[in-house]
């Protein structure tokens, strides 16, 4: 099938804004065809939600005889807001990429060769279950192990279908030792917060009236409808943005300020703004005095410890006076203030302290659970779904719990995978069930990730593409894409919340299935085979059918609802067969939308009136009419009484608990983590781009349109110095690995630090377009890890740069 979109007609789909008749929903039919197209029954719009990166935008697919013509936004929906960005306008090429798995695959050469046969899906699940000449399958690999399921590890990407695929490992089968993509993405923020304010929350930024952003390259890394917001209405309504990053980003060309920031520097920056709020006594004292728990103590740690402008200018290159400026004009600004969240994993070893500093200074102008500040916002409850999880006696603990000082359920990825290559296990992992998640790009040091991949005496991929980890595999499972199939409902919470519905477009192509039925089917294959073995080593279990199926063992009871039935009972439960009759048919439903919809403008829309939005929702009255009806659960409201979700139900500037564990109580600058560039070296960093969603855009053809391949930046003194110009290809070069790709000289980095995105550099020779284009990060970022939650840190290689060709 070959499907030919011109950039021009791309570029016109991606700013094209849907522009509604009427001014209410109920005069609105967004999924009506025009009159031509009505007489003929092929033409089709249907609501979906976008998967090309995690922001799950609504959309509308317009299909014509089964072909998916192209996407358009859906403005029903107040997260997106009548927006698609380029990459979600480019999901039609995911669908129709040539290079799509088509098929199930079972490896038939030496591991990582590419050589694989075509096989029917019986006979992948039977390779799964009792393996090839080549590989081992599950019965040989629990058996081994005595039923220790633990010994299977797997890991996914986010996703709305990823709680199926790990609920399916975890409650079913059985095994503890889980990684997802937290650890190598938003863990460190999001554990900071939730421990210093309660929750990571949401920067109000339409609302705020000042903002830092500290590493967080929204203009360009990631362009959502709140990143429109920065924009079009904080700025253009007059708010302060302030930019700190090495680089002068497309974020920090449309700020008021830039300030360019040495590498790891972040925390002694924040640290000197408090130094200079409290000093100056600038804080919100009753805020402080009501609702922030040992302040004294962060007063007198931060004064004594002489955390002054002065002392921060020396170490993050930024000028005394800029400092105490910012910090007054912050405070002058606040409670409408926020010093941004931050996204993606660690940057440096400090980061667990960074994060705490700033959600702290937020707290101190209190703009937390206020409008402007970070809000919490409120979710529409859904009822969850069961299952019957069975108990296995023989399973251990998963692996990595000793690699950092807390480390969740998602794990550590790189802790976890280099215990395992270095075989520091307390029992080895034989088997490794991956989905949606490449992480032989999006790991650092992919060196180790292949080592970790050629231990296992199983691999088994479910995935859309063929990436670098598909090639690595034994079993291959093509997944349909999210055009394809119906996912789990959700409920999306904030100051506006909503539920939507990712709904399938068209039936899937080829040979492939959703993850549901992909798992179904495996589960089928395998439920009985390995309960046999359970009961051979679980000396616990009955062997009756009866306690097979009562205590969970069938594996199939999982799938006895099909995705669609399961999403239907869940919501109709709560909210009714007329509401789920508008779910199906817009894509979003909350309560009164009938109402509280509106067009106001030409691309600006109502979703709820500003007296219902949920800004403050821990101190407002449970007897407000707010507070009433379906939007919110009553009983979760009630616990809160007004506090937020810490342990004392305070903001906590002094966690003494965390000096037991081994770290700081209160955020404390350590100089013996941070390290200098040495000379003729360059501190590597790396981020994303906007028409790239990781590396799971690689291969789309419509976005290499827009930006062909990576390049890497360097200050151009230093460049000139080193005789490199535009577009010379250079080899890169760190501890780990090395790499070559071509260079853009610019004045717009900061001298010593060079940068290129992340999401290229694929060596899957299966990847028509994605084949060794651009460079891969994560070939020469070394596998550091922030300490407190076992994150990848990014930002501590250094790396020597020389030219290889003009
Ligand atoms: S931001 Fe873009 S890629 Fe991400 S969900 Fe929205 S439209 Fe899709």
């Amino acid at each position: 099938m070959k499907i030919e979109i011109s950039r021009r007609k791309f570029l016109q789909g991606s700013v094209a804004l849907t522009i509604l008749g009427g001014s209410t929903l109920s005069s609105v039919n967004l999924f009506a065809e025009d009159s031509k197209k009505k007489s003929n029954n092929n033409n089709k719009k249907i609501p979906t939600l976008c998967e090309m990166c995690v922001n799950k935008c609504a959309g509308i697919a317009e299909v014509k005889n089964g072909i998916v013509k192209k996407l358009d936004p859906n403005p029903l929906f107040p997260k997106s807001r009548n927006m698609l960005c380029p990459r979600g306008v480019a999901g039609v090429h995911a669908l129709y990429d040539p290079d799509r798995l088509k098929y199930p695959l079972v490896r038939v050469g030496k591991r990582g060769d590419g050589r694989f046969k075509r096989v029917t899906w019986d006979e992948a699940y039977e390779a799964i279950l009792n393996g090839t000449e080549d590989f081992k399958g599950l019965k040989e690999i629990l058996d081994k192990e005595k039923n220790n399921r633990s010994t299977i590890g797997y890991c996914a990407g986010e996703g709305m279908a990823e709680h199926t695929f790990k609920s399916f490992m975890f409650n079913k089968m059985g095994s503890l030792n889980f990684v997802n993509h937290a650890s190598i993405c938003l863990q460190t923020t999001i554990s900071a917060h939730k421990l210093t304010i309660g929750a990571y929350g949401q920067a109000d930024l339409e609302n705020a009236n000042y903002v830092i952003m500290a590493g967080a390259n929204r203009a360009e890394a990631i362009v959502t409808p709140d990143t429109m917001d920065i924009f079009k209405r904080t700025r253009g309504r007059g708010a302060t943005l302030i930019v700190v990053d090495p680089r002068y980003t497309n974020t920090a060309v449309l700020a008021d300020e830039w300030l360019g920031i040495k590498v790891g520097t972040d925390l002694a920056f924040v640290l000197a703004l408090t130094y200079v709020a409290i000093k100056e006594g600038l804080y919100n004292k009753k805020f402080v005095e009501q609702n922030v728990n040992g302040f004294k103590e962060y007063k007198e740690h931060i004064i004594s410890n002489r955390y002054t402008p002065e002392w921060a200018e020396k170490i993050t290159g930024i000028k005394a006076d800029k400092i105490v400026k910012i910090a007054r004009d912050f405070m002058a600004s606040a409670p409408r203030a926020i010093f941004y969240q931050g996204r993606r994993t660690a940057w440096s070893l400090q980061d667990f302290q960074f994060r705490r500093a700033s959600a702290i200074f937020t707290a101190l102008g209190g703009g937390v659970d206020i409008k402007g500040g970070i809000v919490f916002g409120k979710k529409l409850p859904l009822p969850s779904h069961k299952i019957n999880t069975p108990f296995y006696t023989n399973t251990k603990n998963r692996i990595d719990r000793d690699v950092a000082l807390m480390v969740g359920r998602n794990g550590s990825w790189i802790g976890w995978r280099n215990k395992i290559i270095e075989k520091r296990t307390e029992y080895p992992i034989r088997a490794m069930f991956t989905y949606k998640q490449n992480p032989m790009l999006s790991v650092p040091n992919v060196a180790k990730t292949k080592k970790l991949f050629e231990m296992m005496d199983l691999v088994v991929t479910i995935d859309t593409m063929p990436s670098d980890t598909v090639i690595m595999s034994d079993v291959i499972l093509p997944e349909c894409t999210y055009l394809e199939r119906e996912d789990p409902i959700k409920s999306f919470g904030g100051v506006e919340p909503a539920i939507a519905l990712r709904r399938k477009v068209i039936e899937p192509l080829y040979e492939s299935r959703p993850v549901f039925e992909i798992l179904k089917g495996l589960s089928k294959k395998i439920s009985l085979s390995l309960w046999e073995v359970s009961r051979k080593y679980d000396e616990d279990i009955d062997d009756d059918m009866e306690a097979y199926h009562e205590e969970g063992f069938d594996l199939t009871d999982m799938f006895g609802k099909s995705q669609e039935e399961v999403n239907r009972a869940l919501f109709t439960k709560k909210y009714g067969e007329k509401a789920y009759q508008t779910l199906k048919q817009k894509g979003v439903y909350y309560p009164n939308m009938d109402k509280y919809f509106k067009k106001i403008s030409k691309n600006e829309y109502q979703y709820y009136p500003e007296d219902k939005k949920y800004y403050s929702v821990l101190k407002k009255d449970l007897k407000s009419e707010i507070y009433r009806g379906d939007c919110v659960d009553e009983k979760e409201l009630a616990s809160t009484e007004g506090k937020v979700k810490t342990k004392s139900g305070k903001i906590e500037c002094n966690l003494t608990f965390l000096t037991k564990k081994g770290t700081y109580a209160m955020p404390t600058w350590q100089d013996k983590l941070y390290k200098e560039t040495p000379e003729y070296k360059f501190r590597f960093i790396t981020g994303r781009h906007a028409q790239f969603t990781q590396n799971s855009t690689a291969n789309n053809a419509m976005l290499l349109d827009l930006v062909r391949e990576n390049y890497i930046w360097i200050n151009k003194n230093q460049a000139d110095k080193l005789g490199i110009g535009y577009g010379d290809v250079v080899e890169v070069k760190s501890p780990i690995g090395k790499v070559e790709i071509k260079a853009y000289p610019t004045n717009k980095i900061i001298e010593n630090v060079v940068f290129y995105v992340h999401g290229f550099g694929s060596t899957s020779d299966e990847l028509t377009l994605g084949y060794r284009n651009g460079a891969s990060d994560n070939m020469i970022i070394s596998d550091d890890i922030e300490h407190t939650f076992g994150s990848a840190v990014m930002h501590e290689t250094d790396v020597e740069i020389r030219k290889v060709e003009s």
